[in-house]
């Protein structure tokens, strides 16, 4: 073995371990005092829309506004039903419960996004709203769930804060609902130095509302077309991300490449179950999960050899006791709760050295073998 003897699991000083150019930019930036909206940040959302195959990019304050605003400006609000997949972030449900929405959840299946088969059955007369969540950087069905949709005409935001560059069919996660909300969170795959987020969409309307919710619904300086919330991504993170956009599709590729050495590794080893990796889907590995037996002591086994590996997540949503009074009860989302059990999330980004796969690999075959 080498002499690897940890992996850790932020690589946010790698990555921006050489920024002297961008530093200079920043300084370049500060003297136009241009904080607000400032031209950076057109720039950014053009550079977005453009990498992504969108019309319009509108920049927020984080992911979780995205997925607000989408709903808010689609018309869902109080008393509405939003349907979502069971095993999210907190986020998506706390965008969702911002604008007095309730969440209705539905199960996942073996590639952690929700089962669209299942949602049919979850829709109700106040069922105002779908949000897919692209969970881990799969993609949800939305080839089956968008004539779901379109039969009970309801709008779909995309929680594509995990999916960066996913695809199906070459068609990019964000581009098949109304629209699509993207975080840049300093653990996100595009990521910036602070919170924020970014919505894409192709419909001028729905671009100009979500630009006036944005900004307190001011149409200018003087007039208020409607109410809004103060969400802009902030012009200086928008600085940093023109900095890092050109790298975005070399991060997805490190990732998919990463991944695929686990993959081919592990699918060696009996106690360990791969997921499904369909091939007309792209995944960009937000992150590596993967099935194992005796998952409990194999963590621990793992942290014990300095493996920063983790559960995404051991307890399910609707079983926190923040969402209690939602009602759900234990046994309600066989799927969800069985991969609490089971999986096991292992670093996959784009700074892992192949020595350092290699270590994560031999650790948990060791792990077996004892
Ligand atoms: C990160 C994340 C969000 C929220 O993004 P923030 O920018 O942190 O607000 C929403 N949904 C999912 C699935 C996420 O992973």
């Amino acid at each position: 073995m080498t002499n690897i003897n940890k992996v850790r699991y932020s690589y946010l000083p790698q990555q921006f371990a050489e920024i002297d150019d961008l530093l200079l930019q920043i300084k370049d930036f500060v003297k136009t005092g241009d904080f607000t909206l400032g031209a950076p940040l057109k720039e950014f959302e053009e550079k977005f829309a453009k990498l992504m195959g969108s019309k319009y990019a509108i920049g927020v304050n984080s992911g979780t506004d995205g997925i607000k605003l989408g709903l808010k400006a689609l018309g869902v609000g109080y008393g509405d039903e939003v349907i979502t997949a069971a095993n999210t972030f907190i986020a998506t449900v706390g965008a969702i419960n911002e604008i007095g929405a309730v969440p209705v959840f539905v199960d996942c299946d073996d590639t952690f996004c929700m089962d669209v088969s299942l949602v049919e059955s979850a829709i109700t007369n106040k069922t105002k709203a779908i949000v897919p969540v692209h969970f881990t950087g799969y993609m949800t069905d939305m080839e089956k769930l968008l004539p779901i949709a379109t039969k009970y005409n309801l709008p779909v935001i995309e929680d594509a804060c995990q999916g960066i560059l996913a695809a199906i069919n070459g068609k990019n996660s964000g581009t098949w609902g109304n629209c699509g909300a993207f975080s840049l969170h300093p653990l996100k795959n595009l990521n910036v130095w602070s919170d924020g987020g970014i919505i894409i969409t192709d419909d001028l309307k729905l671009c100009e509302k979500l630009r006036l919710l944005r900004n307190h619904g001011m149409k200018n300086r003087d007039e208020i077309s409607i109410l809004g919330y103060n969400s802009r991504l902030d012009t200086i993170q928008a600085v940093v991300g023109n900095w890092l956009i050109p790298q975005t599709e070399d991060i997805a590729n490190k990732r998919i490449s990463n991944a695929k050495y686990y993959d081919d590794a592990l699918e060696k080893i009996k106690q360990i179950t791969i997921p499904p990796r369909p091939t007309h889907m792209k995944l960009v590995y937000h992150l590596y999960i993967v099935f194992a037996e005796n998952r409990d002591e194999l963590l621990k086994y793992c942290l014990d050899k300095g493996i920063e590996a983790k559960i995404h997540y051991p307890i399910p949503l609707y079983l926190q006791e923040g969402l209690s009074f939602l009602n759900y009860r234990k046994g309600q989302f066989p799927v969800t709760e069985k991969h609490t059990e089971e999986i096991i999330t292992f670093p996959v980004d784009q700074h892992l050295s192949v020595e350092e796969l290699d270590y994560v690999i031999n650790v948990v075959k060791d792990f077996y073998e004892k």
